[in-house]
């Protein structure tokens, strides 16, 4: 199952050096999720071969422009490219207010529905469900109340020795069941024992994407273990005061972070305007975690 998330945007506050806000597509056996989504996100997708027809589910992490700008546009546009089938649109409840009082002056009627869910701001929850992943919130500790993401696949189901159960002429109506872990009795009274004819699936993997947010070890136990671990990473440690002040991370804290939850690998992003090249944030950052890579865009990350 493909479980793989591409960055459309890396920058925070403004576009800069070819930089955009904020905006990741993960993609999860082929169902998209766009997970915040800055000023020019559409043309994001555009750039890297994506049809943005194909995203059913929307996450925004809170309501600072460079996470959010981008919405009425890609919304507009689903609409005049004649979306019919719903979508799925999860943020702070504000949100709701927001879109409702443009659509409203632009007098623009949705042909499609718009299914939105309020995220609360003080305690995780789980708010999304379906056959391949489960997705739940990620209190950070930002200016205005933000959420992260923690997207877990589904477990599978056991995969079938096809070739020891055709040897034996197990019939196929069996399957089923024994993917799913139950022992059965044939009617010739052989007792299949589904461990002898399957293996366990792949274990489930987890990204977690933090947004914004200062480093504040109350989250911690959200992370623990993510695959892939996303972290900002506004700024150089010498910046550390500024960071604080605008509750951001430095990049050497989001090595900390990583380490401090086991995570097995880091991507970092949400680069200030003021750093031209990224060369120096990612040395710091591999100096505490050395598995750090660059969250920039077009690249696409397998979780
Ligand atoms: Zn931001
Ligand atoms: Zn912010």
């Amino acid at each position: 199952m493909k479980f793989e998330v591409t960055i459309l945007g890396s920058a925070s506050a403004t576009p800069v050096y070819n930089r955009n806000p904020t905006a990741q597509l993960l993609n999860c056996n082929e169902r998209f999720y766009l997970i915040d989504c800055g000023e020019g996100t559409q043309q994001q997708l555009i750039k890297f071969g994506f049809k943005a027809a194909k995203i059913d589910y929307i996450f925004i992490s809170h309501l600072h422009g460079d996470h959010f700008f981008g919405l009425i546009g890609l919304l507009s546009s689903l609409h005049l490219n004649g979306r019919i089938k719903p979508l799925y649109l999860f943020g702070p409840p504000e949100l709701k207010e927001i879109l409702d009082l443009q659509f409203k002056y632009t007098d623009t009627q949705l042909r499609y529905p718009i299914n939105f869910t309020p995220l609360h701001t003080k305690h995780p929850e789980v708010i999304f469900k379906n056959n391949d992943v489960v997705v739940e919130t990620i209190i950070l500790n930002h200016r205005i109340p933000c959420t992260g993401f923690k997207f877990t696949e589904k477990k599978r189901l056991r995969k079938l020795i096809v070739e020891k159960l055709e040897k034996d002429q197990v019939p196929i109506n069996y399957y089923p069941m024994l993917k799913r872990s139950l022992d059965i009795d044939l009617p010739d009274g052989r007792r299949i024992n589904y461990l002898d004819y399957t293996t366990d699936s792949a274990i489930p993997k987890a990204y977690c994407y933090c947004s914004d947010t200062k480093y504040d070890e109350r989250y911690f136990s959200q992370i623990e273990g993510a695959d892939t671990l996303y972290h900002e990473a506004t700024f150089l440690h010498e910046m550390l005061e500024r960071a604080l002040e605008t509750h951001h991370t430095t990049a050497q804290q989001a090595a900390e972070v990583a380490n401090k939850v086991g995570a097995k690998r880091l991507l970092i992003g949400h680069f200030s305007s003021r750093y031209k090249t990224l060369d120096a944030l990612l040395e710091e950052a591999k100096l505490g975690f050395d598995n750090t890579q660059l969250a920039t865009e077009g690249k696409t990350f397998e979780i």
